[in-house]
């Protein structure tokens, strides 16, 4: 007989995972104790050493599935305690801030079963939820996590569901969101007026819905507008009320089934689509077509995953809209009375219930790269789980960048990244980032010991951290966004040694002042230097460029030495360019992207940014060719003047702008491999990291990997966070600890 102590770090309270210890003690044969602590769980067992092993090595295999073990220490000793059963002890009293918060789930198939029992008591309850399912995050106010502490603290349970709540054989064992009709949240519907309608909530919706209406839905972490997918006319009203123009919508299909009628899904795709995070993925359709709701070959899909959609869907619904319930550009709507003023006029109904939403919680986008998650947007499902990294941290908070607003704190060895929060420069936006800095540091404990932001004076992430480090005395650490980028990479991989880095990006402030778009550099977390660029090109009316397009292929044009009668308005630019007007230089590959996509008449005007690299990535056809390539000496400056000359050529000549568009990618993967092998000539190095919004494009991510793997790199993409700005604040943080320590 020996005795094994066990201590288990990671998500592995509020998820089931006493009542699932006691289980396996039970089959087993063991005895001893189970309690929470501040960092996890502790465990005491009795028994003979073989039976304790094989115990122990079953843990993280059958845990729940809402568990996530991230350590597990084990150490035996020969002086019994006599245990003569299993017993669960009360949690220590002090706050259990150490413990990680698992991100909200999706309804589970047992709670479907009975959501679907009309025996069950909860048949048809929108609610329902078990400790493997439901809302956690969004709901949750501070820690310990009981119910106390959520939104759930409004509905004290009922006797029934104190009953199951307290007994451990029960799926419900502990779990802080249970109820049901008796005593929990209630859902009701409104008019376009907000009048509440009398009746079966989700049947009003669904009645209006297939009638053509457009209605809100809440869901866990905010709130979409939905309407019909089959009926062009239908989101294109919902256009023309939300204000927006060409931006594709998401779509929530009942079942896969429904996905596949209208999506190409690979395994994988299938895999991720139905995980239990439930993100949007992005997929392509099956014919062209759809195009009220995407423009481009993709459309974003997800299932339903809250009992509410499940019964808004029925049997007889197979796609809806799912879009955000926001204004042109500010965060989306969580609040009942917000939604039914902000909305008059836009929702013809509101599918509504009475439960707060404590925390916005976008959904997250991804598409599929080698079988797993490439994160677009990392939110709802996956915040707040913690990315872990290979050494302890000091307390930091990284402030992120602007448009694509994130932050990130650390504690040990975690970084918390936050959820999706969107353009700084929206009011409301920027004080949900204030709002949910002041979250994360309570709940997870932290008191930044410095604050890091981006050298861009003008973000407004960087304003609060100034205005923060001077009230509190903190140091304050600026960090270049590409360096931001390269280091959120490599933290993402657990990498620490110096890399090549190629950062493709719209624009960030360089050291030289100047802004800077796509780099090569060399470095780590303590400092790096600009190897390679792009030569830049003139933005003719600043960032009215990013829009108007046609005036980047202009400039692209006349750089080139071509004839720019073919642009619509090239007296004006000529005249702009030479007076100077408002043309900053930009290195952008974004706006190689979209002066590319307007020459090749793809998109010459886009509504949001980014379009016009979508666009033509959407378009292009595989294409062996490749442009000519030419470099500028000093920093290896690719020149695209000569691939600009062989493309209008080549359109000149009738090829097909599909093959120009893959060619002109084709070129771009064989530039960034020339770049790196002279990096690694230089620096001996062959780690290449990828990041910035442009490896967004996955024609790339599939052929410059493979490119540079050939030719014996290694390559490092993200994996957890997204290789857009939102990631970058991890990248921040890294920079950040490794000044402190200096
Ligand atoms: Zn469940
Ligand atoms: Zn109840
Ligand atoms: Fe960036």
């Amino acid at each position: 007989m020996e005795r094994a102590c066990i201590h288990i770090r990671g998500i592995v309270q509020g998820v089931g995972f006493r009542p699932f210890v006691h289980k396996l003690v039970r089959e087993y044969g063991l005895c001893g104790t189970i309690r929470n602590s501040s960092s996890g769980v502790e465990l005491e067992l009795e028994g003979e050493r073989n039976t304790l092993e094989r115990m122990i090595r079953a843990l993280p295999v059958r845990a729940p599935k809402l568990a996530v073990i991230e350590e597990l220490e084990v150490s035996y000793s020969e002086e019994l305690r006599g245990f003569s059963d299993f017993r669960i002890l009360g949690s220590r009293t002090e706050a259990l801030r150490d413990t990680l918060i698992s991100p909200d789930i999706c309804v589970c198939e047992d709670c479907l079963r009975e959501l679907n029992d009309p025996r069950d008591r909860r048949f048809h309850y929108p609610f329902i939820n078990c400790t493997n399912c439901g809302p956690r995050f969004t709901i949750i106010r501070d820690l310990p996590y009981d119910r106390a502490k959520t939104s759930m603290e409004v509905f004290p349970m009922c006797p029934e569901c104190s009953r199951e709540y307290h007994d451990i054989e029960n799926r419900r064992y502990h779990a802080q969101p249970d109820c049901c009709p008796e005593c929990g949240p209630m859902v009701f519907y409104l008019d376009r007026d907000g009048r509440r309608v009398e009746g079966d909530a989700t049947e009003l919706a669904r009645t209006a819905l297939k009638a053509g209406g457009i209605v809100a839905v809440k869901g866990l972490g905010g709130i979409h507008l939905a309407c019909r997918v089959d009926d062009g006319e239908i989101a294109r009203e919902l256009r023309r009320r939300k204000q927006r123009d060409e931006k594709p919508f998401a779509l929530m299909c009942r079942n896969t089934a429904c996905a596949q009628a209208l999506c190409e899904l690979s395994e994988a795709e299938r895999r991720v689509l139905e995980s239990p995070q439930r993100p949007i993925v992005l997929l392509k359709k099956k014919r062209p077509g759809l195009l009220h709701i995407s423009e481009n070959g993709f459309v974003g899909v997800m299932l339903p995953y809250t009992p509410l959609h499940v019964l808004l869907f029925g049997d007889d619904i197979d796609a809806l809209v799912m879009t955000s319930a926001n204004l042109s550009d500010t965060p989306m709507m969580t609040d009942n009375d917000e939604v039914v003023r902000g909305l008059h006029g836009i929702a013809d109904g509101f599918l509504l219930h009475n439960r707060k939403i404590q925390t916005r919680c976008d959904d997250s986008l991804c598409r599929v790269l080698d079988g797993r998650e490439y994160f677009f947007r990392r939110s709802r499902g996956y915040v707040p789980f913690p990315i872990r990294l290979g050494r302890e941290l000091r307390p930091v908070l990284a402030c992120g960048a602007e448009q694509k607003a994130s932050f990130c704190v650390s504690r040990g060895a975690y970084a918390f990244p936050s959820q999706h929060i969107g353009d700084l420069k929206n009011m409301e936006t920027f004080e949900s980032y204030t709002d949910q800095i002041a979250h994360f540091e309570r709940l997870f404990d932290v008191k930044p010991r410095a604050l890091v932001c981006d050298l861009h004076p003008d973000y407004l992430s960087t304003q609060y951290a100034e205005e923060r480090a001077a009230a509190e005395g903190l140091p304050l650490i600026r960090v270049q966004h590409h360096h931001a980028h390269l280091a959120a990479c490599m933290a993402d991989n657990q990498v620490e040694e110096r890399v090549i880095g190629l950062v493709w990006d719209g624009t960030g402030l360089g050291t030289d002042g100047t802004s800077w778009g796509a780099e090569c550099l060399i470095g780590d977390f303590t400092g790096f230097e600009r190897f390679a660029s792009i030569r830049s090109l003139p933005l003719i009316g600043g960032d009215l460029a990013t829009r108007e397009t046609e005036r980047v292929a202009f400039a692209l044009l006349r750089e080139a030495g071509l004839d720019t009668g073919r642009i619509e308005n090239a007296a004006l630019y000529e005249k702009m360019l030479r007076a100077g007007l408002n043309c900053p230089l930009s290195s952008g590959m974004g706006r190689l992207f979209d002066g590319v996509a307007a020459l090749l008449g793809i998109k010459t005007r886009c509504s949001y940014e980014g379009q016009g690299a979508v666009l033509l990535e959407a378009a292009a056809t595989e294409d062996a060719g490749v442009f000519p390539l030419a470099f500028e000496s000093g920093p290896l400056r690719f020149d695209w003047r000569p691939m600009i000359r062989a493309l209008v050529s080549s359109l000149d000549a009738g090829e097909d702008k599909s093959l120009l568009a893959a060619r002109f990618m084709n070129t771009l993967v064989e530039m960034a491999a020339a770049q790196c092998r002279e990096a690694r000539k230089v620096s001996g190095l062959c780690t290449v990291a990828l990041s910035g919004g442009s490896f967004q494009n996955l024609y790339i991510m599939e052929w410059l990997p493979a490119k540079l793997t050939a030719e014996g790199f290694r390559v490092l993409r993200h994996r957890r966070v997204s290789p857009n700005d939102e990631g970058l604040s991890l990248g921040q943080l890294m920079i950040g600890n490794a000044a402190l320590k200096e």
